[in-house]
């Protein structure tokens, strides 16, 4: 009897009942990217708003120094 027991055995999963559908899946992913906020910092010399690890675009400055000629 016991030897039947684990014969039977299989691991508990859970199995969805019903297929998900295009439209459900989709508006799932549609709404998953918004949730990101793009990276944001402010630069040191202008104050602006600028993407971390990149040349601020309003002044051209890295790490305290020019990098790039703006205006
Ligand atoms: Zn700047």
């Amino acid at each position: 009897m016991q030897v039947r027991l684990i014969e039977c055995w299989r691991p508990i999963v859970a199995v969805p009942k019903k297929k998900k559908s295009k439209m459900k899946s989709r508006s799932h992913r549609a709404a998953a990217w918004k949730l990101n906020a793009p990276a944001r910092s402010t630069c040191p010399r202008c104050g602006n708003a600028k993407t971390p690890h990149t040349v601020c675009p309003h002044c051209g400055t890295y790490k305290g120094r020019v990098v790039i000629d703006v205006g």
